[in-house]
């Protein structure tokens, strides 16, 4: 087992931790890489680094950077089925799925790569005669990346590409379940071309290296995907600095009375049970017309039966392993607590004869919302058949949880489909597909529990991680007074 350090500076150093910690393979348990858990000392290291890596960085000009990050996406290209394989090893998803993780990534690159020939400002008129108006972007500081692991490649790519256009330097935090991959992602950075100092990864419990990051003062902006507990606790200790927080979902899938029955049924596979319902816009509710419940439940029990439970290395596999031990117990407990609260199991429910993380896919039915199945993130493979009269029930019922991320409506009426996109509280709708999907050039992001109003992706990437200059020219020779002299 290959056992790595830090990296810092450019390159791999012997951490002052002399503690490690192993990744392991979620379907077989067997061990994967060895890491160091950083201690404070390491962290503040890896942020004095970052920060006297930014004035080079940051006086690059920005398509110089780009073209960093557009040789970061041809490595990533040519390096897509390796790391594709080392996803699926870590993290466990199905190698279909690892591919387009990794996809996701060289999408974002190329993207981003691009924004090094805008990162556009914009002018406007001022209110004084022989006065210029404008804004230009700037670069922000040390910028604190800390992820998940159900996006291994994908979400930070997400981050550091647009970070990395705009002139930041990054420490980065990958989550503890995946280092692996963060490793590879990082390495291939450098191949491309980044300064050493530029990115620099640090592994760790995040209980130990988070709050250091969060609470450090020279750490100009957090970014952080992950749970809700997580993100609330970095929202009260990062003090006065500008954070990132992109958190839980419990996603619906609305199915109308005059819905294409078959096409919602694969989209309900699809965003419930593809990567094991362990994405943050997974479909976790399916809120059905009472006129097509008994139809629809009875095809989606008969298509959940017949997935195959399987290490995502297996071609003959449509769902992979959970994550952990502490996901798996945690499908197990609500499961349990399901039935306690009057749902119907009609598959499912119990973990797969594999020695891996396995669970098998899983369908309550009679599910009310005020149930905790239907309210609270499992992150497993677990879907609740809601039954509603009519659309108002259904999007009523859609909105009744603390998390907005991703909202769908299988409808072909566009009646239906307006007020869906009016109504549904989410920050991403999606009308006759599922509610995963999402594209590197759209925004990306929530409403309410899910997030604190930041988006990423998309020129809202550029917006996460750059400050806005205004500037203003006089050039009439005098002293002009804004909203004072006429
Ligand atoms: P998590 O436990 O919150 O972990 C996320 C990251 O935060 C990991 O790197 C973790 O490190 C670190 N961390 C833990 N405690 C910390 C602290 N006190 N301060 C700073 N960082 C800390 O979340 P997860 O279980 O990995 O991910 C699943 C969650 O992510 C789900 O709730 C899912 O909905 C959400 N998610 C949201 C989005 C979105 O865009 N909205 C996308 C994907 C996932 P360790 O690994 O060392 O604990």
């Amino acid at each position: 087992m290959k056992k790595f350090g830090l990296f810092i500076g450019g390159k791999w150093v012997v951490p002052d931790s002399k503690a490690r910690f192993i990744s392991l393979n979620p379907a077989t348990k067997k061990p994967v890489a060895s890491f160091p858990s950083a201690n404070e000392k390491d962290v503040l290291y890896a942020i004095s680094i970052a920060k006297a890596a930014f004035p080079k960085w940051s006086a690059i000009p920005a398509p110089k950077r780009g073209e960093v990050l557009l040789r970061f996406a041809s490595l990533l290209r040519k390096n897509k089925e390796r790391l594709a394989r080392v996803v699926t090893q870590e993290m466990g998803k199905v190698l279909l799925e690892a591919r387009g993780d990794v996809q996701e990534a060289i999408d974002a690159a190329e993207y981003m790569a691009g924004e090094g020939r805008r990162l556009f400002g914009y002018t406007a008129p001022s209110e004084l005669p022989n006065k210029a108006a404008f804004t230009v972007r700037e670069p922000i500081g040390v910028c604190a990346l800390i992820t998940p692991w159900n996006f291994p490649v994908a979400i930070p790519a997400w981050k550091m590409m647009p970070a990395l256009v705009c002139g930041n330097t990054v420490v980065f935090k990958p989550s503890s379940d995946t280092p692996l991959c963060a490793a590879m992602f990082v390495e291939l950075l450098h191949e491309a071309g980044i300064p050493g100092g530029v990115v620099n990864m640090v592994t760790g419990s995040g209980g130990i290296v988070g709050p250091v990051l969060v609470q450090n003062p020279d750490v100009r902006t957090v970014s952080f995907t992950g749970n809700r507990e997580t993100g609330e606790w970095i929202a009260k200790n990062a003090g006065v600095k500008k954070i990132g927080l992109e958190l839980g979902g419990k996603n619906p899938i609305i199915i109308m009375d005059d819905a294409d029955l078959h096409l919602a049924l694969e989209g309900v596979l699809w965003g419930a049970f593809g990567t094991t319902g362990q994405r943050c816009t997974a479909a976790s509710r399916v809120i059905v017309h009472e006129k097509v419940f008994a139809e629809f439940e009875k095809m989606l029990v008969v298509a959940a039966k017949k997935l195959r439970l399987g290490s995502g290395a297996s071609s003959s596999a449509d769902v992979g392993p959970l994550i952990n031990q502490k996901a798996l117990e945690k499908s197990q407990y609500f499961v349990s607590v399901g039935i306690k609260e009057g749902a119907r199991l009609l598959c499912g429910g119990k973990r797969g004869p594999h020695s891996g993380f396995f669970f098998e896919p899983t369908v309550f039915s009679g599910v009310a919302q005020k149930m905790r199945v239907a309210r609270e993130e499992i992150f497993g493979p677990i879907v609740c058949l809601i039954k509603v009269k009519n659309l108002a029930e259904a999007i009523k019922t859609a909105n009744d949880v603390d998390y907005g991320l991703s909202a769908s409506i299988y409808t072909k009426g566009i009646s239906n489909a307006f007020k869906a996109i009016e109504q549904l509280e989410s920050g991403i709708v999606y009308v006759n597909a599922s509610t995963i999907g999402a594209e590197v050039h759209l925004p990306f992001g929530g409403v309410k529990g899910t997030g604190n109003g930041v988006r990423e992706a998309g020129i809202e990437g550029i917006n996460e991680f750059s400050e806005t200059k205004t500037v203003y020219i006089d050039y009439s020779g005098k002293l002009q007074r804004a909203q004072i002299d006429d």
